[in-house]
């Protein structure tokens, strides 16, 4: 039985894993009551779902230290890495060019602020939320952010899980590597044998995908019910559609399919498992090594790009947070009985990019940073704070959806940047992965 079980392909058990998890909550949320499902599910299921999460963290400094390092001295040449530089970064830029058009349509179209009265936000949930807003803000200014990306401790930035600081260091030791030359072989190859011993460590982690997946859905479900899509309504509705479209029009048809000239049934099979972990832990850190391990061994990315572009995507590029960002301005403005201008529409397009870019890939930050966005349509500081107060405890199923965008469009971003670079093994790519 289980033999048969696990001879199923993965992404197939993350989905089983994902619908049980969303039955056997809503279920248990419906036999046994709110409070005492809430109780159940924080104190018997949760651990579960936690295990996992945290098992896939432990890997992220790992196989991004390893494979980048790699990457770089596989890329043979310096030069090449200010290419897909360029590349990665212009492509980011287009894709959330896309998303904000997306979400600032699907919000002037569907209207979720109509009728709202979000100042029943009570000041309980206003308290809440201050707090988390000013940790989200803490990371500082621009100027402070591009510093920190060179970390004046290596080993701190490693111990701290800062991804970017990180992938700066990485890349220097792989260039490093590559102009010593012969003397430097000894480096190399270890972490050869290392990114190896990571990735398998990392296939053995995705083998409890469906498992965690399960837990942490059946617990989202448990304590918060599937009502919550229906309380946010048309706001719900709005993000759900634009990251549908931004997901399968954007990253299926136009850049697999007319760009890339690839099959689009391979690149969402190759990317379901990833999307599965995405959707039920709301995070794009969290999902990172699943992502890294789909992108490579499904759709066929060399770890040159892999290692280097997903987690830059996952640290600056969030297409969903993008769309929502802008869904939420217009919410927030509908609400408010405010009239936009075509100029103020501009700003807000700019500002969601800019925020969704500072945003970290952690659960509700897009939210939290929304202050920033709303400021510039001229809702005051207070007024914000409790737009975000009155999202905030639906804001979970509205997350997961924006997260799993968010995965989609970093490893399109990857495919096609491999691609031109002649860096995508086209057979893996198309490979049959139904089975
Ligand atoms: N949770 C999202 C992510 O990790 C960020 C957001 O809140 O929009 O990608």
């Amino acid at each position: 039985m289980f033999g048969k079980w696990q001879s199923i392909t993965l992404w197939k058990r993350v989905l089983i894993g994902l619908v049980l998890g969303l039955v056997i909550g809503l279920a248990m949320r419906a036999g046994l009551g709110e409070a005492t499902a809430t109780e159940f599910a924080n104190t018997a299921i949760k651990p579960f779902g936690d295990a996992f999460v945290r098992l896939i963290k432990m890997l992220i400094i790992p196989l991004i230290s390893t494979t980048l390092v790699v990457g770089v001295t596989a890329m043979g040449d310096p030069k090449k890495l200010g290419t897909l530089g360029a590349r990665t970064i212009l492509m980011y830029l287009v894709t959330t060019f896309f998303a904000v058009s997306l979400g600032l349509l699907m919000g002037t179209l569907i209207q979720p602020g109509k009728g709202v009265d979000y100042e029943v936000a009570g000041a309980e949930a206003v308290d809440s939320v201050q707090g988390k807003i000013e940790t989200a803000d803490a990371a500082g200014g621009i100027v402070d952010r591009l510093l920190a990306i060179i970390p004046t401790n290596p080993v701190e930035a490693l111990a701290n899980g800062a991804v970017l600081p990180t992938i700066f260091f990485a890349i220097l030791i792989g260039i490093g590597i590559l102009v010593t030359g012969a003397v430097a072989d000894p480096v190399k190859h270890f972490f050869e044998a290392a990114a190896e011993v990571v990735m398998r460590v990392t296939l053995m982690v995705m083998e409890l995908a469906p498992y965690g997946v399960l837990a942490l859905m059946a617990w989202v479900m448990a304590t918060q019910g599937i009502e919550v899509i229906w309380n946010m309504g048309k706001l719900a509705l709005a993000l759900y559609l634009a990251c549908g479209i931004q997901i399968f029009l954007v990253y299926g048809l136009l850049i697999v399919g007319c760009l890339l000239k690839l099959p689009l049934k391979q690149y969402f099979r190759g990317i379901a498992d990833a999307q599965g972990v995405a959707f039920s832990t709301a995070s794009s850190n969290a999902t990172l090594p699943i992502t890294i391990s789909c992108a490579e061994k499904n759709l066929g990315v060399d770890k040159s790009v892999a290692g280097s572009v997903l987690p830059l995507g996952a640290t600056i590029n969030m297409d969903g947070t993008a769309i929502y960002l802008g869904i939420v301005a217009l919410f927030a403005a509908q609400a408010g009985g405010l009239e936009l201008t075509a100029v103020q529409y501009g700003m807000v397009a700019l500002t969601a990019t800019l925020v969704s870019i500072g945003a970290a890939g952690i659960p509700s930050a897009g939210l939290l940073l929304a202050a920033t966005v709303l400021n510039v349509i001229g809702v005051g500081n207070e007024q914000a704070v409790l737009v975000i107060a009155f999202i905030f405890p639906f804001d979970r199923l509205l997350d997961m959806m924006r997260t799993t965008t968010n995965i989609s469009g970093d490893v399109a971003v990857a495919c096609a940047v491999a691609k031109w670079d002649g860096n995508l093994d086209e057979d893996v790519f198309r490979q049959d992965a139904s089975v």
